[in-house]
């Protein structure tokens, strides 16, 4: 994707490394890895982390490896260098275009902040643990993303390219519109009152939202598309979908405990947001099947 010609977005700050803390939330929960672990490493971690995340799951908005959601400390720190590796910067210069995009489509838009995160830093969403992978905190309107996520994603998922990275970030934002349009606390209540398979159901409506909505700001910046970026973005959303998340960790996938839509689904609601490029094809909650 060209995106070159951009100044990176002024609302990403980098966390640093985090010093102490970590401990509460998903991090405690991490002691359980060796129990649920099979003989997988690697991405098999990573998985088995969304396979806690299933389990933990209270409405966070993460990409689909991540469940965190719990409270916790908000952000603190930064260092005056925001984007001081390539991946950085390319993620703000996303981060930018997608602010030009929703200023467009969404009258008052205002920017969620991007978190550059490594180990035992603090989100207002509790420790933003490195191996969770990228995901929003609706609390402090923040998208946490740790950019090694990027190097797992092509090694361990097969899942490369600068577009398939543009759409970690893009999802994020997606939940971001989410907050600001009121879908989220909709939803949060709603769940609030349902079994856990029903507000998983829901919880999946709000991930192929996030992914029609990433699909959308691609779909408005078409003309910066290039060969291989669709293919790329295609690759990623199958990579991220439940089921084969599942069958990766060696485990059958079981349905009741999707939370973020099979393989096909986040495929087909991203090319549905990039082919109209219009946010009112993303209602989710209103399409008879998925
Ligand atoms: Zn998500």
């Amino acid at each position: 994707m060209r995106l070159d010609d951009l100044d990176p977005s002024s609302n990403a700050q980098d966390l640093g490394r985090g010093g102490g803390g970590g401990g509460g939330g998903l991090g405690g929960l991490l002691g359980l890895l060796p129990l649920l672990m099979g003989r997988k490493l690697g991405c098999g971690t990573i998985v088995i982390i969304a396979i806690i995340g299933f389990f933990i799951f209270s409405g966070g908005g993460g990409l689909g490896l991540s469940g965190g959601d719990g409270p916790g400390r908000p952000a603190t720190g930064g260092s005056a260098e925001t984007y001081d590796t390539q991946a950085e910067l390319f993620s703000g210069r996303v981060l930018a275009s997608t602010e030009q995009t929703w200023a467009q489509l969404l009258p008052g838009y205002k920017p969620a902040k991007l978190y550059f995160y490594d180990q035992n830093n603090q989100s207002g969403c509790g420790a933003a643990q490195a191996a969770m992978g990228p995901f929003y905190c609706p609390t402090d309107q923040g998208i946490y993303l740790d950019t090694s996520f990027f190097n797992q994603m092509e090694q361990q998922m097969g899942a490369g390219g600068d577009f398939a990275q543009a759409y970690v970030i893009a999802h994020e934002v997606g939940h971001h519109i989410q907050k600001l349009t009121g879908i989220a606390d909709d939803v949060r209540q709603r769940q609030a009152r349902v079994s856990q398979e029903e507000g998983n159901q829901l919880q999946v409506r709000m991930e192929l939202q996030a992914d029609c909505y990433a699909g959308v700001w691609a779909g408005q910046n078409r003309d910066r598309l290039e060969p291989g970026d669709v293919e790329e973005g295609m690759t990623a959303a199958h990579a991220i979908g439940d089921d084969t998340l599942m069958r990766e960790a060696g485990k059958r996938p079981v349905e009741s405990m999707f939370t973020h839509g099979t393989s096909e689904q986040r495929m087909r609601w991203l090319q549905r947001g990039m082919q109209s490029g219009d946010p009112k094809q993303c209602d989710t909650f209103a399409a008879q099947s998925l």
